[in-house]
């Protein structure tokens, strides 16, 4: 078999889907491919005098609904696979929580860790220039991604209108409060996942005290996924980061984490220096480091991958204990993954749902941007609540009326959402 790429693992779940709706000749067509791929190199001055080329690239995947939308990466990995596959899924994923927007991605392919805050400066200034006509309010409009974050979009924000001589505030989202963001961007992404999750426990008549969840990453959506989780009772006996994790059965406090993560760059601070860890005060408080890949695998009732894609493969999948899966990372689960996962009875809540909330909030921020109105934190929270759980209520709809998964049911409503679009368009 050919090695899979993020773009076709979409396409796997893309045709069961497509041909599951059993469409009429044609439209399958307009899914195939994105709309629009820009890609450029990019040149920056390092802070020695030499230049330094990187490839960059913008791919527009469909604007049926409205402007494209989505992040902008700066990742060494960052290709134009990766990207377009990250820009159908947000195509998918704006149409399943039903936001006026099409779906879009970019990336840089850079790794940001190597470069000072004035050369990340130049790159995301640079970005702006060379993809500027093809960006705007109207048009295109990006947001954070991994490694990117709202000083990045406020320096391509300034970027753009200095370019265009306009102000124009709803360019971007994801910007710093002080300069046109919003708030309840920062929590988007984990308040829309903990609002599902809460309304699956509650139907299902479970209790948050003996539910046991794993947490894979712990960047600025599973640190603030772990924070509601505790606040609303949940056992957390594992969490990670790049670096690797720990694990207690009894459970791990996540504010206690985040302040030693602060302190010492990782979630295992408490107790380790490197590799060098503190086994006694270890032992006292029932403390064990746990790799990233035995955190999948460990004994959970709810796994949380937070962070990386392509982590729940054909692999790992038949040992995962969890019972169900929530995706805040983007495409940690490939296809033959989601069949073991299906076939073991593991109820996976997909990325183009489970983290909509992050684009959701996106929305309200370019609302405000172009309206003028400042919303407060309680609005934000209250409208995020009631767009995602309409959003998770059609996708519960759809997989029991289709007898489908929720990931095939996400692609299902989202599609066909699209396909209204493009039929009213005249596309199809
Ligand atoms: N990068 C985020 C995502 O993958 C947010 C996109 C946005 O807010 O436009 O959903």
């Amino acid at each position: 078999m050919a090695t899979s790429t993020p773009y076709t693992r979409f396409q796997t779940t893309l045709h069961k889907v497509l041909t599951h709706l059993d469409l009429e000749d044609g439209s399958n067509e307009l899914f195939n491919e994105p709309q629009y791929i820009h890609k450029n190199d990019i040149t920056i001055t390092r802070d020695d005098g030499s230049t330094q080329a990187y490839h960059a690239f913008r791919v527009q995947f469909n604007n049926a609904r409205g402007p494209f939308k989505g992040g902008i990466r700066f990742h060494q990995d960052a290709d134009e696979d990766e990207v377009k596959a990250l820009a159908a899924l947000m195509a998918i994923k704006t149409a399943v929580v039903n936001i006026p927007f099409g779906g879009a991605k970019g990336g840089v392919q850079v790794n940001p860790k190597e470069l000072t805050k004035a050369e990340v400066q130049r790159i995301a200034r640079e970005y702006v220039k060379t993809f500027q006509d093809h960006l705007g309010p109207d048009i295109d409009c990006p947001a954070p991604d991994v490694n990117t974050n709202p000083g990045i979009m406020a320096w391509m924000r300034d970027e753009y209108e200095q370019l265009t001589h306009t102000y124009s505030p709803a360019m971007i989202t994801g910007k710093p409060l002080e300069f046109g963001g919003s708030l309840g961007r920062d929590t988007a992404t984990a308040r829309g996942g903990f609002f599902i999750l809460q309304e699956m426990v509650d139907r299902l008549a479970l209790e948050p005290r003996e539910l046991k969840v794993a947490l894979q990453g712990f960047g600025n959506a599973g640190a603030h996924m772990a924070k509601y989780l505790h606040e609303a009772g949940y056992n957390i006996v594992a969490v990670s980061d790049s670096q690797g994790g720990i694990y207690s059965p009894e459970g791990l406090d996540p504010v206690r984490i985040y302040k030693y993560k602060q302190k010492t760059g990782s979630v295992t601070g408490e107790y380790c220096e490197g590799s060098v860890c503190d086994i006694d005060r270890m032992k006292l408080d029932n403390v064990k480091t746990i790799s990233n890949e035995a955190l999948l695998e460990c004994d959970c009732d709810i796994l949380i991958p937070a962070a990386l894609d392509n982590v729940i493969t054909e692999e790992n999948a038949g040992k995962i204990q969890a019972k169900y899966v929530l995706e805040l990372a983007n495409g940690p689960t490939t296809p033959e993954a989601d069949d073991i996962l299906e076939k073991n009875g593991v109820r996976v809540i997909p990325d183009v749902l489970a983290n909509a909330g992050g684009v959701t909030v996106s929305y309200f921020e370019w609302s405000q941007g172009r309206s003028g109105e400042q919303w407060t934190a309680d609005i934000v929270d209250e409208r995020l609540k009631r767009v995602i759980l309409d959003a998770y209520k059609a996708v519960r709809r759809e997989a029991r009326r289709q007898d489908m998964t929720y990931r095939e049911a996400a692609f299902s409503v989202g599609i066909k959402r699209m396909m209204d679009a493009m039929r009213l368009r005249g596309w199809i």
